[in-house]
């Protein structure tokens, strides 16, 4: 221990130099919280600012539903923002702010890779919170069993429930990525089920979303097999469903490309959600209240390749990581996870039924999560998925989702002190002229992306 004994002799050469460096040490911790509250400040600002720039009363204009039942009632002020804000003109270069972050993975409490967010509690008093919860499952093409092994065990079941399941009502819905597994199951499904299916995408029901072979993996795939399998995807859709996907769904990935959102872009998407990032840079954007951006390829200054991205701000895509930033909170409100069955909170705090008697402290204890979360982004409009991988196989677990959530909504519902609105509609803007609808929000658009 060197050091140690040259501390206490500080009129040593050695002394002197090692108070040198813990006063730099200490300028430099100095400077980095002076840092982190400037960016407070800006974000503190901005906020205060946005609401004042938006024009609250315009109707119509792009996030309005090209649906006439939609455009009609246009009680989306939310998705009229996020899109207002698409003028803003500022704009990052992420190789810059590589430099700014020190990744030093501080522990940020119940938020892990994060920081404590708070809120006054009147934020929504004028606009409300306007919630999209997007049911899914990830369905690996191939990882722990085969492809044909998954499908078998599990993708098959949560097809055929899924028919039945959003059949039942029809504010139910349900994003479907992996084209491979849907391709298969259509061919194992008679006329009238294909024609459900059909029916679901028509009504905003059942997205298709990217609509690849796969969800591709973009870190060692060449462009080459990246495109091949798109348009495979692309193609089946068209011809079997006749529509065409809009927006992007990558979740699993283990790392994002430009080329990725190149091709999208390409293909016609509208926009697109991503998930595996480096914990400091979502932390970073999420102070910055930036997770929701127009990507921008670092060859093209034009906006001519942008494409509207949304970055998920946690962990993983589960429920624990997706309701907010408490994943022992949210993992309660994963109703798969009831007491009794196979899976479990690792928090050791278990869901419970949602009842007449604890309906409005569950109501509120997961509204909470949603302001925080809501404060991570600069629109009202919040998305959060409900899933994880191989989710929705058994008909009961497609029961205890949608029939507990059903009753935290109409409890909201029946509160409108609470300023949420939990959104039935497929989409904010109502999808492509081919039909196909986006189950997410119109985003944000405020800075652009080079990587
Ligand atoms: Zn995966």
């Amino acid at each position: 221990m060197q050091g140690a004994e040259l501390r206490e002799h500080p009129d040593t050469p050695g002394g002197q130099v090692d108070n040198d460096l813990s006063r730099l040490q200490q300028k430099i911790d100095e400077l980095e919280r002076l840092l982190s509250d400037n960016n407070r400040l800006v974000a503190t600002l901005r906020d205060y600012l946005l609401p004042h720039k938006a024009s609250w009363g315009k109707g119509g204009g792009a996030n309005v539903s090209s649906d006439s039942a939609h455009s009609q009632d246009g009680t989306l002020p939310g998705c009229r923002l996020a899109n207002e804000m698409k003028d803003e003109t500022d704009g990052v270069q992420l190789l810059d702010v590589y430099d700014l972050l020190p990744f030093d993975n501080p522990d940020g409490g119940a938020w892990k890779q994060g920081f404590e967010i708070s809120y006054h509690g009147n934020e929504w008093d004028e606009q409300p919170l306007e919630l999209f919860l997007v049911p899914h499952s990830h369905n690996d093409p191939g990882w722990l069993k085969t492809f044909d092994g998954y499908y078998q065990d599990q993708t098959r079941h949560i097809l055929n429930n899924m028919l039945i399941k959003l059949s039942e009502d029809s504010r139910r819905k349900m994003i479907w990525a992996e084209i491979s597994y849907f391709s298969k199951w259509w061919n194992d499904i008679d006329e009238q089920k294909r024609e459900m299916v059909k029916r679901l995408v028509r009504a905003g029901q059942l997205e298709l979303v990217t609509g690849g072979w796969v969800m591709a993996d973009e870190a060692n795939s060449h462009y080459f097999a990246l495109l091949d399998q798109l348009i495979e995807g692309h193609q089946w859709i068209q011809r079997h469903i006749g529509v065409k996907p809009s927006s992007g769904w990558a979740v699993d990935p283990f790392g994002h490309s430009p080329s990725m959102a190149y091709l999208l872009k390409g293909a016609g998407l509208q926009d697109m959600v991503i998930q595996r990032v480096h914990y400091a840079v979502k932390k970073h954007f999420a102070r910055q209240q930036t997770l929701e951006f127009q990507w921008r390829q670092s060859w093209d200054p034009s906006p001519r390749s942008d494409i509207t991205c949304h970055m998920m701000p946690f962990y993983s895509y589960d429920v624990p990581h997706t309701c907010g930033p408490n994943p022992s909170i949210c993992c309660q409100f994963d109703f798969h996870r009831l007491p009794g069955g196979r899976v479990y909170c690792p928090w050791r705090i278990s869901p419970q039924p949602i009842t007449e008697q604890n309906v409005q402290e569950r109501a509120l204890l997961l509204l909470d999560q949603y302001r925080q979360k809501s404060r991570l982004f600069r629109s009202p409009v919040l998305l959060v998925p409900l899933g994880d991988d191989f989710r929705f196989t058994d008909s009961s677990e497609w029961d205890a989702q949608f029939s507990n959530y059903q009753k935290l909504f109409d409890y909201f519902e029946q509160h409108p002190e609470l300023h949420i609105k939990v959104n039935t509609r497929d989409t904010c803007e109502g999808g492509g002229a081919e039909g196909t609808r986006s189950s997410g929000p119109r985003l944000v658009l405020h800075l652009s992306l080079f990587i």
